[in-house]
């Protein structure tokens, strides 16, 4: 019995020091260095190796004169840093600062240190300093993404673990080589005490790529000499998980994103095979670039050729080829890619984006149906069984892409963001209504698609968007730009786009629901929807009548929100005194719905 007790106790008290962080010792100091510079090398570990002292070296290929190897370190002398038992970590691979930075940037500049260290064996840095301490939320979530557990900002005030983001840990500069710079640096370590870490950033020593931010290499040995005297507890970033809990990795996925949301729908278990599908197309596909990258010997993806007319050459062959290459592993294409320069090299993103994951699979701006109806025609042209898998793959993905609720996202496999929203801003989704619709139909160059599995599937397809079309309605009148994927409730996109009633997009869904077969379901969406255009308030502008692109859902009045401000205005004339930015706001085709085509509709024309 009592030795019983004793296994409890002792599971007990190992799951407690398990869970439990050791108390900060008193007088505990964090030694870190930036940018990578030549010193670090030459003078900083000989020293640190002479006291004993961990540290961690922040590294990155600081821009533009990473070359002068008199300033900087090489890659080997980084790597050397590791083999000496000291810290390697990551400063960005460019020191761009993270405010400035597109999106997906961030993560490609975090990729590419990771990538750098393992082909030197140099363990995936789990720490982080934002160059210049400038951080953003966006950041924040990219680091525990990328499963960072430790980041370092600047703030001059000593760390507190019990208080402080394991991601905006504070931290003293010892920049300066004069007694005022010293006697600095000295009460800084002085606020080691109560549970408090002073964390140290110190630059070159001597700082010759940066001379503003030098630390004297005598000041430098003094600090070194004063933590031994006085018995310092002394550190690396990744000790510090003894004593602060790391930032939580949160893995970037749909499923994620959404699982609170699935306790709330009937059909959880189509929501759940639907996300892991979409997770596991955009894992294959970083899987797919970086072993292409790894084989080439490339360290960074080349981006995809952008822009260009993609459909005025007459070499359909040549420009199918190229284009087919460009077809995702999931089946589907980015936009604005330019095919004319030839195909896809290995190595090469799917994407011209600046992130290679930006719209990797989309319906924006027509790609993925605009190819298949290319890719159509080329094959009538010339048939060939590789064009035809690459539009049995691409009809597939459609299909795969649609929620289980029948809408469809702006981008698949799942990015996160506004692109998961249903989305018909530019018509995103009817585009891919109207294509399945020919292969459906077997029209519109699409006769030759035969493959009576896929119509099938197909017309489900299609019957399931066009009753998802007529749920997003709004309460009898028309029409959110973009709708929540599972409540299906109007969404906000970017700044300027806010969740309301669209006098644009709401026009596009009502002519298209004016070309299908009538019911009594959609015959009612439509006359509500013409209803409300017609008693909504208008703008007169010379002999136009214009309609605002969105209305507010409360009080359904005009709203005009800022390119620049993100300020709601209730004119046009007042939104644009303060935002220079173009957009749609105002929009004339309703006149045409309400004036011409509801007539026609109505008399079955
Ligand atoms: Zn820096």
């Amino acid at each position: 019995m009592a030795r019983f007790l004793s296994i409890i106790l002792f599971l007990v008290c190992a799951s407690a020091s398990a869970e439990g962080l050791l108390p900060v010792p008193e007088k505990t100091v964090v030694l870190t260095f930036d940018d990578g510079v030549l010193s670090h090398s030459t003078v900083v570990a000989p020293l640190l190796k002479k006291y004993g002292f961990p540290a961690t070296f922040f590294v990155c290929e600081f821009q533009p004169d990473f070359d002068d190897k008199s300033k900087y370190m090489s890659w080997e002398q980084m790597a050397q840093l590791h083999a000496d038992g000291f810290e390697v970590a990551s400063h960005t691979r460019s020191h761009k600062h993270v405010n400035v930075m597109a999106p997906g940037e961030f993560d490609q500049e975090l990729a590419y240190v990771e990538r750098k260290c393992a082909a030197l064996d140099v363990p995936k840095p789990k720490a982080f300093a934002y160059p210049a301490y400038v951080h953003t939320p966006v950041a924040l979530r990219t680091l525990r993404e990328r499963g960072y557990k430790f980041a370092r900002i600047g703030d001059s005030r000593a760390y507190d673990p019990a208080v402080d983001d394991p991601l905006l840990i504070p931290s003293f500069s010892t920049t300066g080589t004069n007694e005022n710079a010293a006697q600095r640096v000295l009460a800084a370590l002085r606020l080691a005490t109560g549970g408090k870490i002073v964390v140290l950033t110190i630059h070159g020593v001597p700082d010759d790529a940066h001379p503003q931010v030098t630390t004297s290499p005598e000041l430098f040995e003094r600090y070194l000499k004063f933590l031994a005297e006085e018995k310092y507890t002394v550190l690396a970033m990744r000790d510090l998980a003894k004593y602060a809990r790391p930032a939580p990795h949160t893995a970037n996925t749909a499923m994620e994103r959404y699982a609170p949301q699935l306790e709330k729908v009937a059909d959880a278990d189509a929501w759940r095979a639907y996300f892991t599908r979409s997770d596991a197309w955009r894992a294959r596909h970083v899987a797919a670039l970086e072993a292409e990258l790894k084989a080439a010997g490339l360290e960074l993806p080349k981006r995809a050729p952008s822009g260009g007319a993609r459909y005025v050459t007459p070499e359909k062959t040549r420009l199918a080829k190229s284009m087919m290459s460009f077809q995702l592993p999931c089946g589907g294409w980015s936009k604005s890619v330019n095919f004319d320069k030839g195909p896809r090299e290995p190595g090469m993103q799917w994407t011209s984006q600046e992130s290679p994951w930006h719209y990797a699979g989309t319906f924006d701006n027509r790609a993925t149906t605009d190819e298949l109806q290319f890719l159509a025609s080329a094959y009538n042209a010339e048939p060939s069984q590789e064009i035809l898998s690459a539009i049995e793959r691409g009809v597939d993905y459609l299909l795969e892409a649609q929620y289980p609720n029948g809408g469809w996202p702006q981008n698949y496999p799942l990015e996160g963001g506004y692109h998961d929203f249903i989305t018909l801003n530019d018509s995103a989704m009817l585009h891919v209504l109207e294509l399945l619709d020919r292969v459906v139909r077997s029209n519109g160059g699409f006769g030759f698609f035969q493959n009576e599995a896929r119509r099938e599937r197909a017309r489900a397809a299609v019957e399931r968007g066009n009753e998802c079309l007529l749920r997003m309605q709004v309460r009898s009148t028309v029409w959110c730009a973009q709708h929540e994927p599972l409540s299906l409730a109007p969404a906000h996109a970017r700044l300027f786009e806010p969740a309301s009633l669209s006098g644009g997009e709401s026009v596009e869904v009502v002519r298209y629901l004016m070309r299908l077969p009538k019911t009594p379901e959609r015959s009612k969406a439509i006359e509500a929807a013409v209803a409300w255009f017609a008693g909504a308030q208008t703008f007169q502008a010379k002999d136009e009548r214009q309609w605002a692109r969105f209305y507010d859902l409360k009080t359904q009045q005009p709203i005009f929100v800022g390119k620049t401000d993100g300020r709601t205005y209730e004119t046009y004339e007042a939104m644009r005194a303060h935002n220079p930015g173009g957009y749609d706001y105002l929009v004339t085709r309703p006149e045409d719905l309400i004036g011409k085509w509801v007539g026609r509709w109505r008399l079955g024309r």
